[in-house]
């Protein structure tokens, strides 16, 4: 033990020397465009909240009737005594919301990832996975033992070099697997070019969702909507859309979308799904409500959407670099690790709260304030927070 301690010690001592330590702030109220931090409330500008539902009253009291009728636990795994109504209908509105087949509740995106990239492919197969996929993809990669090949960043070209440089190699699985909306670029991945990609190499395509349910397409549907691949036909069988109910949607959870054959597949085959405990009644209760918002409430997209146009435009004013943001996730290029740190207390000093984001999770070099509006903000908030990003991004010397 004795050696284990020292040998963590130091290369903690080695993060905390190279400004890379991570450490947990806490919050002390819910979560909404403002939030407590030490006696002090700040305009969140980080939270993947896109439309303020992680505080919103309806939701909130969907849960508590759920915990008053099912209790508080779903005290088993799905395949032992925890598959409850709740999750059977949150799995039937999430198809019908999605337009597919079939869905299949996960209880975290990661897991969801994790147990369908397990499930789905192993060392006979190949997968196909964009270099800035998030890390949960890159773990079940591994975790699958297939061969994996990564294209560069939204590299079509290079994703169809490497489908035709496999071809013939004798994989039993073609894989190619993208976010929808990449998670620290705020960008979109050109779906289109790479279902069709996909299809010409028989292979089936995986979308993560988990920045685009509830933020792209109508109702906020997601990626495979927003650019029209959602009618039935081409698309439609060779696409396996996941998502999350942990970011727009307020909730927690993960879904994996699709054909029937898929669901029935990774109830059987994904360890993620089989060995854990079910989602507790009032967690389920709370995307059901999170999904007939988005299927009722026009205005919470169209105040999400505004919000994000405002700021970026704004930032973009400035002359920030906000790289090729398309969606609330703006990315705000700030350089080296030290001067996005400082950056990230300057803005703090002035009441926003939005972590740097550093190596590992983004190269060196190209550290950034990651910043994310939501619908819950006020206009006069984004207001604000440009006039304290030109305060800072000028005694930074980033504009
Ligand atoms: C957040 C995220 C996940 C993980 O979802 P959780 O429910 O938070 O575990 C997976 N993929 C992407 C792209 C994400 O941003």
């Amino acid at each position: 033990m004795n050696l284990l301690l020292k040998t963590l010690k130091d290369e903690l001592t080695i993060l905390k020397d190279s400004h890379l330590l991570r450490n947990l702030n806490r919050v002390d109220s819910e979560q909404s465009s403002r939030i407590t931090i030490g006696g002090r409330e700040y305009i969140s500008l980080c939270s993947n909240n896109y439309l303020g539902l992680a505080a919103d009253i309806r939701v909130k009291e969907s849960s508590i009737e759920a915990i008053k009728n099912y209790g508080n636990s779903a005290a088993a795994s799905r395949l032992v005594s925890g598959n409850m109504a709740l999750h059977e209908h949150l799995e039937e509105i999430t198809a019908e919301f999605k337009g597919t087949e079939a869905a299949l509740v996960f209880n975290t995106g990661y897991m969801a990832n994790a147990g369908m990239l397990q499930a789905l492919a192993n060392e006979q197969d190949v997968l196909f996975s964009d270099a800035l996929n998030h890390a949960s993809i890159i773990d079940g990669c591994r975790l699958s033992g297939a061969k994996v090949l990564v294209y560069r960043h939204r590299d079509v070209e290079h994703l169809r070099s490497l489908l035709s440089g496999a071809a013939g190699a004798g994989h039993r699985r073609k894989i190619v697997i993208t976010d929808g909306v990449f998670s620290m670029e705020g960008d979109i991945a050109p779906l289109p070019d790479i279902a069709h990609a996909a299809e010409e190499h028989d292979a089936v395509l995986i979308v993560d969702d988990a920045h685009a349910t509830g933020v792209l397409g109508k109702n906020g549907k997601g990626s495979v909507d927003f650019f029209g691949l959602a009618q039935p036909g081409l698309a439609q069988q060779s696409i396996i859309q996941m998502g999350t109910y942990s970011k727009a949607l307020g909730s927690f959870g993960a879904y994996i979308a699709g054909p029937a054959e898929v669901r029935d597949y990774l109830i059987n085959k994904a360890r993620a799904f089989i060995y854990t405990t079910a989602l507790p009644p009032s967690v389920i209760a709370a995307s059901i409500a999170a999904i007939r918002i988005l299927q009722e409430d026009h205005n919470i997209l169209n105040r999400l959407w505004q919000n994000t146009r405002l700021f970026r435009e704004g930032l973009k004013g400035l002359g920030f670099n906000t790289l090729n943001s398309e969606t609330p996730i703006i990315p705000v290029l700030t350089g080296d690790i030290k001067k996005t740190i400082l950056f990230s207390e300057r803005l703090s000093e002035s009441g926003i709260y939005a972590v740097p984001v550093r190596p590992p999770t983004v190269p060196e070099g190209v550290c950034r304030i990651r910043t994310t509006v939501t619908a819950a903000h006020a206009e006069s908030e984004i207001e604000f927070c440009l006039r304290v990003f030109e305060k800072v991004g000028k005694e930074l010397r980033v504009i």
